[in-house]
């Protein structure tokens, strides 16, 4: 599996399993444990998940299909803005290990900016590294804002920013990918293909999908893939489609492909704030 180098000295894989929606439905347990099981056995090793996705369905879905083999994965977990005060942080990390029934993630990721102050917030989370219930700490959805007032030690020790970045929504190259490039944070480019939106039918990418004898899909993930410092995170639960999208990974795409899509699907050329899911 390929890797990006964190400014920590750590690395950190370019391709995972994103496992929003997992977790929420008993009848769909043994189709989600197999999925993940399959996607291990293919080579993927990041597995990104979140105390909200099935308020901790997902995580216990994970616990189960990782049994046996969580030393070689690279776990990564996120809390709730509410749960982001100083002792709230320590008890919702000791949750989802629980859930997750590991001893450590590698990285735990703020959700989403909240009220409580940042420093309180950083603090909890050296705390959790110092106890070694964490190997890495980032954020999800800080824009730059956000993202300045972080502590200035802290801001070149983050793991990832956790975005909503895909080929239609590609608001993060605004200000916020240039912030992450200068301080060596990579991205973490969330609803890669969009949740299989109309995006995955744009003629553009279906031309481009063609010259390479590839899916919409594949095309999508393998522009993303071509940013800087890039990781993907695409969801799902069938194993052949999780084997098609990593596959993105040998897709080298041309001049001529990226001029394409850019046209189809261009930066934004006025300031817009980060994109949500
Ligand atoms: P994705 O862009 O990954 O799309 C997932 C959807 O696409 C599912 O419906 C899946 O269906 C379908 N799909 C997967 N592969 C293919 C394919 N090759 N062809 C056609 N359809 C396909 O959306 P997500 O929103 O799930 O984003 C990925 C991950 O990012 C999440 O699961 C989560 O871990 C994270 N995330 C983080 C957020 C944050 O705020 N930090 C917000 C949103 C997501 P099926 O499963 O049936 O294959």
């Amino acid at each position: 599996m390929r890797k990006t180098k964190l400014p920590s000295g750590n690395e950190i894989p370019v391709f995972g399993l994103g496992t929003w929606r997992m977790g929420e439905q008993q009848n769909r347990f043994k189709q989600e444990v197999n999925a993940i099981r399959a996607a291990v056995d293919l080579g993927i090793t990041l597995i990104d998940t979140a105390e909200m996705y099935g308020e901790g369905g997902a995580e216990t879905v994970i616990g189960e299909a990782i049994r046996g083999c969580r030393d070689n994965l690279f776990l990564v977990s996120k809390f709730y803005p509410h749960n982001a005060a100083r002792d709230d942080v320590v008890d919702a990390c000791e949750h989802s290990l629980r859930r997750l029934d590991c001893d450590y993630l590698d990285l735990y990721l703020y959700h989403w900016p909240g009220s409580i102050a940042l420093s309180e917030t950083f603090d909890a989370l050296h705390e959790l590294l110092d106890s070694g219930k964490i190997r890495g700490f980032g954020v999800s959805n800080f824009d730059l804002d956000d993202l300045k007032d972080i502590p200035v030690a802290d801001q070149p020790l983050l793991g990832c920013n956790q975005v909503f970045y895909n080929l239609a929504h590609r608001e993060v190259e605004w200000a916020v990918a240039d912030w992450c490039q200068q301080t060596g944070v990579p991205l973490m480019a969330y609803s890669p293909l969009d949740q299989a939106s109309s995006m995955l039918q744009a003629p553009a990418l279906k031309a481009v999908a063609a010259r390479h004898d590839a899916t919409a899909a594949q095309i999508a993930l393998a522009w993303l893939l071509h940013q800087p410092n890039t990781v993907v995170i695409p969801k799902s639960v069938d194993p052949r489609r999780i084997e098609e999208n990593l596959t993105a990974l040998n897709i080298g795409l041309s001049t001529e492909d990226l001029v394409e899509l850019d046209e189809a699907f261009p930066a934004p050329d006025i300031p817009v704030s980060l994109g949500l899911r």
